[in-house]
C-alpha cells in the first residue's frame, strides 16, 4: 500500500463535497459520496442512490465518468456521513466493479496505520476476470 498524495487528498475532499451538499438527512438515501480521479486528472463525483437492490456512490462517479468519455480511472474514494467523516472500503459488488473498470487503479482505504491507497486488486484477491 501507498501514502496519500496531495491529489488524493484533493480526491477525498471532493467526495466530501458532494455529499455534503447532498445528505439526505430526512430519509437516508444518499449518505455516500464518492469520486473518482482519471489518467486524464478529471474527477467525477457521486453519491449513492438507494434502492433495495442499491447503487452505490463509486458506480455513480464512475457512471458520470464514462457518460463524459473518461475509460481509464486511476484512484477513487467513498466517504460516509453528512460531512463524508468516514472513509468507507468499496462493498463486495464495488470491488467487482473496480476489477472490471479500473484493475492496476487505487483505492483509498482506512487502515490499522491511517488513510492509505492500496492496489484494486489487492481489494479481491482470485477475481472473477473478464479480461482474463
Ligand atoms: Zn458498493
Amino acid at each position: 500500500m501507498e501514502k496519500l498524495m496531495d491529489k488524493d487528498l484533493e480526491l477525498i475532499n471532493r467526495a466530501k463535497e458532494v455529499i455534503g451538499k447532498n445528505y439526505d438527512k430526512d430519509k437516508f438515501k444518499h449518505t455516500v459520496g464518492s469520486a473518482v480521479r482519471c489518467k486524464s486528472g478529471n474527477i467525477y463525483v457521486g453519491v449513492n442512490v438507494y434502492t433495495v437492490s442499491g447503487a452505490c456512490a463509486e458506480m455513480i462517479a464512475i457512471g458520470s465518468a464514462i457518460s463524459s468519455g473518461e475509460r481509464d480511472f486511476d484512484c477513487i474514494v467513498a466517504v460516509l456521513g453528512e460531512q463524508g467523516e468516514e472513509v468507507l472500503p468499496p462493498c463486495g459488488n464495488c470491488r467487482q466493479l473496480l476489477n472490471d473498470y479500473m484493475l492496476g487503479g487505487d483505492v483509498i482505504i482506512n487502515t490499522e496505520v491511517g488513510l492509505m491507497k492500496a492496489k484494486v486488486q489487492e481489494l479481491l484477491p482470485y477475481a472473477y476476470c473478464v479480461e482474463g
